[in-house]
């Protein structure tokens, strides 16, 4: 019989719609889990989406079209998730967009959007969730930083920043949750195959007329040592373990999964 660790506890996953934060629903899934997706898609694919993760996994799964840069709406998806399948065990924080700029053209709503995704989001749906994690004595925060909350890169000003901040935030609420039951750690990918990066790089391509596997090289050559994407798979298999019992004791790590890049 298959052990299924996760088995009545239910996650919440931001930006579950697409890329990491859907493979992170398929491993806590596949580990038992109750889903409550999230992400900015029409009601017609949520429902296929839910319908399909939940016949493969044998799980609860709705879908709350929050946008995580309202406060108010960050509000009403901590309240469904808190509703949905008994209570909130787990939060994860991934939603994400992006912007590249240098910094004197970079649009100041652009930098208030990033901020409000990837940090004021994660601060307004942690400081929401707390209260009922401590209540049921058990729960795992994981947020999905990036290798730029650990290092810099020029022309992304407000995703290094945000980033930098999500990892800062992570390290105060596991010092805030240490003597409890419920933990905080961050994941930090390097370049994830996920639609948005492969994208990216086909852009490269295009732009300089040169095949896509050229454009690939160039982009992992100063980056990622590895010379090869990481399978959003194997973050979400980071995220599931840290969602584990075995887990207990790890907080406030910044956990890095980037082919060797923040080796260097
Ligand atoms: P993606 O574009 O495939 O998915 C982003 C998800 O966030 C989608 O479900 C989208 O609907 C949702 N979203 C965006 N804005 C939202 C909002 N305002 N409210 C609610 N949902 C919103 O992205 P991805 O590449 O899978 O990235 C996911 C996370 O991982 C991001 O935080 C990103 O910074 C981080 N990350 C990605 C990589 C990578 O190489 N792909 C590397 C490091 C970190």
């Amino acid at each position: 019989m298959t052990v299924r660790p996760l088995a009545g506890r239910c996650a919440l996953i931001t930006g579950s719609t697409s890329g990491i934060g859907l493979a992170v629903a398929e491993a806590l899934g596949a580990q038992g889990a109750d889903l409550m997706l999230n992400g900015l898609v029409d009601d017609r694919s949520a429902e296929t989406l839910c319908r399909s993760l939940g016949e493969r996994h044998g799980v609860r799964v709705a879908h709350h079209g929050a946008d995580v840069s309202h406060p108010g709406e960050v509000e009403a998806l901590i309240d469904a998730a808190q509703r949905h399948a008994g209570g909130l065990d787990i939060l994860v924080n991934n939603a994400g967009i992006s912007h590249v700029a240098p910094l004197e053209a970079f649009p100041a709503e652009r930098w208030d959007a990033l901020l409000s995704v990837h940090l004021s989001a994660a601060f307004h749906t942690m400081r929401l969730a707390l209260p009922g994690l401590q209540q049921r004595g058990w729960g795992r925060i994981v947020n999905i930083a990036s290798v730029f909350g650990l290092i810099a890169t020029q022309h992304q000003a407000a995703y290094v920043a945000a980033k930098h901040g999500l990892v800062g935030l992570t390290k105060v609420v596991a010092l805030e949750t240490a003597r409890s039951p419920v933990t905080c750690n961050a994941v930090c990918p390097g370049l994830v195959s996920t639609p948005r990066v492969l994208r990216d790089v086909q852009s490269r391509a295009d732009e300089l007329g040169i095949p896509l596997e050229e454009a690939k090289r160039m982009t992992m050559s100063t980056r990622q040592p590895a010379g090869e994407y990481i399978a959003a798979a194997d973050v979400a298999a980071v995220v599931a373990f840290l969602c584990s019992p075995q887990a207990a004791e790890v907080r406030g790590v910044a956990w890095a999964i980037d082919g060797g890049w923040t080796a260097r």
